[in-house]
């Protein structure tokens, strides 16, 4: 037990930890293009944020919290996603007071006590957006088109966007009434947890993957004959406005996603390559939430991608293949009579900005030069009793097996050419 991370859990070794920040950085530089600003809350919250932020009837906080009580007793939540956290400092730092929208990103841990299985853990990240101040369905185009530009940056075209619209609370309410009648005839051909959905979140009850719940909706109400004149409209402003911008999508009613707070458009992006956990992407309009944890009204949308099936993905289709970290130099010695002069040499080369690397067991000259190939390392510095006496160094590119000499108040500049030169 001591030697194993905790169930759903699991440690990103170095080779992985490339992947992760390659992934971050393009996010990064994404969320830039398109005016986002990154913000970091804490790992945990207050329990009745989110309570009151996802809903009480909601999976998340019926089943998967991890909810304990602090030294204090303050009922503490690990967090199970990204937008309530958000939310909330919104309102503590009083952003509504900054030119609207306020735009923020994240890069996250998320907690949520699941059944571990394939892309579904118990600690898991999300990349996700926040677009507070804006009712326009244009901000509903950009936060769609912002996570289809990032997949499609990685190299990800296969994927499919799903939208739908959940309404506003008034043909939400029309809509649910008459799903509940639809459904309270048939209830008994439900299965058990859609049982309990039925008159407490009805609307998740489409989100069920049960195929015979599933064969029940096929006749089910569609919302989207329930919206009311302005939740049709910005519907379909949010179509056109992805039309126009030559993002594909399809319009699937079934979509309602699993939290409380999200009002009008509603979206996934999904993979084939998944299986049954398909969904990468997952996001929406919620322009009630920010008034529901107590800040001023605030229309607001976003999304969250799940990293690790991002990652699923993204192997599935060959396109995580970065490279090793390759250092630029190893500095191998003849023996020990040299430690002092390679020493110097390789901190040398470091604080002028270059990675550099030496043996610290002791090994033979043949073993270093071995060791220098399996790092890897482009070149290796060789300092014997030669390269002390007269100052010149002799270089050898691992990659050609070639070797020259250099003196050694030129090795920055011999590296800084060859480096540039991609070599
Ligand atoms: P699902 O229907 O798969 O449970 P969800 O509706 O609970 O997803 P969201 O709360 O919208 O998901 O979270 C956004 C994204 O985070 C999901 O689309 C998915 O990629 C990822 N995600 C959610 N739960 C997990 C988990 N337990 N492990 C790994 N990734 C997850
Ligand atoms: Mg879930």
């Amino acid at each position: 037990m001591l030697t194993k991370a905790p169930r759903g859990t699991r440690d990103l070794l170095p080779e992985e930890c490339t992947k992760w920040v390659f992934l971050e950085n393009i996010f990064r530089e994404i969320c830039g293009q398109f005016g986002y600003r990154e913000i970091r809350t804490p790992t945990f919250e207050h329990t009745e944020l989110f309570q009151r932020g996802i809903g009480e009837t909601t999976d998340i906080v019926e089943k998967e919290m991890y909810t304990f009580s602090d030294k204090s007793g303050r009922s503490i939540t690990l967090k199970p996603e990204g937008t309530a956290p958000v939310a909330r400092a919104y309102i503590e730092h009083k952003l509504y007071n900054k030119p609207m929208p306020v735009k923020l990103f994240y890069i996250t841990p998320c907690f949520r006590y699941e059944r571990p299985q394939a892309g579904r853990q118990r600690e898991f990240h999300q990349f996700g957006i926040e677009a507070f101040g804006s009712p326009s369905p244009l901000i509903d185009v950009e936060v769609i088109t912002l996570a289809v530009f990032f997949l499609k940056r990685l190299g990800l075209d296969s994927l499919e966007v799903r939208i739908n619209s959940i309404g506003c609370e008034r043909c939400r309410e029309d809509y649910k009434k008459a799903l509940e009648d639809f459904l309270f005839e048939k209830a008994n051909s439900l299965c058990d947890t859609c049982k309990v959905r039925l008159g407490r979140n009805t609307l998740r009850i489409l989100d069920c993957k049960d195929p015979g719940c599933q064969k029940l909706l096929v006749e089910a109400p569609v919302i989207l004959e329930y919206l009311c004149d302005n939740c049709r409209g910005h519907f379909d402003e949010v179509k056109k406005g992805l039309s126009a911008l030559d993002v594909k999508y399809s319009v699937d009613p079934g979509i309602v996603r699993g939290l409380d707070y999200y009002t009008k458009t509603v979206f996934e992006i999904i993979s084939k390559d998944l299986g049954a956990q398909s969904t990468v992407c997952g996001g929406g309009r919620y322009d009630h939430l920010v008034e529901e944890c107590g800040g001023p009204p605030t229309p607001a949308a976003g999304f969250g991608i799940g990293i690790e099936r991002l990652i699923m993905v993204l192997e599935a289709n060959g396109l995580l293949d970065i490279p090793p970290i390759q250092m630029d130099v190893f500095i191998a010695v003849l023996d020990e009579t040299y430690r002092d002069y390679g020493l110097k040499l390789l901190y040398r080369l470091r604080m002028a900005g270059f990675s550099a690397e030496t043996d610290y067991v002791g090994r033979s000259l043949k073993a270093q030069m071995k060791y220098a190939d399996k790092i890897p390392s482009k070149y290796a510095f060789i300092i014997g009793e030669d390269e002390v006496k007269t100052g010149i160094i002799t270089v050898k590119d691992l990659t050609t097996g070639e070797q020259e000499k250099v003196p050694c108040e030129e090795v920055e500049t011999y590296l800084k050419n060859k480096i540039r030169k991609g070599c």
